[in-house]
């Protein structure tokens, strides 16, 4: 397996009860390169275009609002098989349902807050990435 990309955010919730840097620590222990990493707020429009394939689910707008109410960290990440390896770190949607040890089961507060992002699939890598950094921010 090559050398892969993915793109990741610290969500408001996890950022305002102070869980940044142990979130940070098991990326770093789990493998990961932090290639490029920004704390900053993401304004209203730039979470419904994030989110847009959500746009019709009745959570669409309580997400927005839960993305915007404070600032995040957002982060590329590299390792071999990054986009699943980062999915399983996270651990389930649904803290409820998340394993033991994924980032998620340790501080996600519900299916909504839940403390971090990951992109699904190669594809959706390739679109969030240059969302939030230009080439030369990735080291
Ligand atoms: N979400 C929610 N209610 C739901 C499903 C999702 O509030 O029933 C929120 C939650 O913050 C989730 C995000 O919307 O992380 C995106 O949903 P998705 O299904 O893509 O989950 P993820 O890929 O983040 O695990
Ligand atoms: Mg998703």
């Amino acid at each position: 397996m090559a050398l892969e990309r993915t793109f990741a955010i610290i969500k408001p919730d996890a950022v305002a009860k102070g869980h940044t840097g142990d979130i940070l620590s098991m990326i770093e222990h789990n493998g990961f390169r932090i290639i490029g990493m920004k704390m900053r707020r993401i304004a209203k429009p730039e979470a419904e275009a994030f989110y847009a394939v959500h746009k019709e689910r009745p959570f669409f707008k309580g997400l927005v609002n839960f993305m915007t109410e404070g600032p995040v960290v957002v982060m590329v990440l590299e390792r071999e098989d990054a986009i699943a390896k980062w999915r399983e770190l996270m651990g389930a949607t649904n803290p409820a349902n998340a394993a033991e040890g994924t980032i998620r089961k340790r501080f996600a507060e519900n299916i909504e807050r839940n403390s971090v992002h990951g992109s699904d699939a190669p594809e959706t890598a390739a679109q969030e990435i240059p969302f939030f950094f230009g080439t030369a921010e990735l080291l």
